[in-house]
């Protein structure tokens, strides 16, 4: 018996990286066999900050791929495209109407994206929010997965769903956050998240020898200006890196980096063994995937079919409650 019903989303970015392996999906793997799961890529979300879409179909396939390679398994997990279920879309219409602007435009990353994209403070920016709370309702999701910056995301979502349930009885159970300790994983310049955007990304796409080049980049210790400079483990992000990959090889770096026994080049190489090792079954899963198109059509085609089999019900069940049938 299952604990209930989680949902959660990530915008089509395409090829998913180690900080997107170690930050969300490794708990989603776990997740799969507590609770029933629907997985989605958002692309409609995606439209807010997107003006070119012409990577967009590319991007979704490359995403769904690395779900399904790391171990998202379509028969736990309903895994499916937004914009396939356009149900939701109609929710947030309907959600809109009982959304104060107010409460909107207060919403912090608002107020960032407006920063961020001044020449595209498009209307979708303002209502993201509802169609994120319309994402979680219409699947009637009891429990979402957040880190601790998006719990004021969920409580805004929380306090849509109080105000519908108030004006037109109750509809939609109250979702409540699974806070999740997503380990922040640092880009391979040492400096900001590791994101696609930032380019200090390792895709865990990329060859064994894409790997290594990628990683002899990566920035350590500054204080280890020569190889006789004792270093400081703890302030070096291939360091951290290290341990989030499994290798025996890992015990004894952080004395030997103090007492300048080692090289960064060497440890660097060291890492990048450990990722590949780490990564080698997720690849080869992958390439097989990729060589089977028909079968990751099947996969959303179902996917989409079995989440709208849900969204059909509740917008059912929404449009009674409001009388519009
Ligand atoms: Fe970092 Fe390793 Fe260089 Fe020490 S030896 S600074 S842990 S890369």
């Amino acid at each position: 018996m299952k604990k209930g019903r989680i949902f959660s989303g990530a915008r089509p970015t395409g090829r998913q990286h180690i900080g997107n392996y170690l930050g969300a999906l490794q708990n989603w793997i776990k997740l799969q066999d507590e609770y029933n799961c629907i997985y989605c890529i958002v692309d409609i979300h995606a439209l807010t900050s997107l003006e070119d879409t012409s990577n967009l179909q590319n991007n979704i396939r490359e995403m769904i791929l690395d779900w399904l390679a790391v171990g998202l398994d379509p028969k736990k997990s309903i895994l499916f495209v937004q914009s396939h279920v356009p149900e939701v879309m109609e929710l947030h219409t309907l959600l809109s109407m009982v959304t104060p602007l107010s409460w909107l435009l207060r919403v912090p990353t608002f107020k960032e994206k407006i920063k961020l994209q001044p020449e595209n403070v498009n209307y979708g920016l303002v209502g993201y929010p509802v169609l994120m709370t319309s994402d979680i309702v219409l699947y009637k999701a009891t429990v979402v997965p957040v880190g601790e910056d998006q719990l004021p995301h969920l409580e805004l979502a929380r306090e849509i769903i109080r105000r519908f349930n108030s004006l037109f009885g109750y509809t939609f159970p109250e979702p409540k956050g699974k806070l999740t300790n997503y380990p922040l994983v640092i880009g391979l310049d040492g400096k900001e998240k590791m994101s696609k955007q930032a380019g200090n990304d390792i895709e865990l796409a990329l060859s064994a020898g894409e790997t290594i080049e990628k990683i002899k980049t990566a920035y350590t210790d500054p204080a280890r200006r020569y190889r006789s400079d004792p270093g400081h483990p703890d302030k070096c992000n291939v360091y951290k890196l290290m341990n989030y990959f499994e290798s025996t090889s890992v015990s004894g770096i952080a004395e030997k980096c103090q007492k300048a026994e080692i090289g960064c080049v060497d440890c660097k190489m060291i890492l990048a063994e450990a990722i590949n090792k780490a990564l080698e079954p997720i690849r080869e899963q992958r390439a097989e995937l990729a060589a089977n198109p028909k079968y990751i059509a099947e996969v959303l085609a179902d996917g989409a079919e079995r989440a709208q089999i849900i969204a059909r019900e509740t917008l059912t069940e929404v449009k009674k409650n409001m009388r519009l049938i």
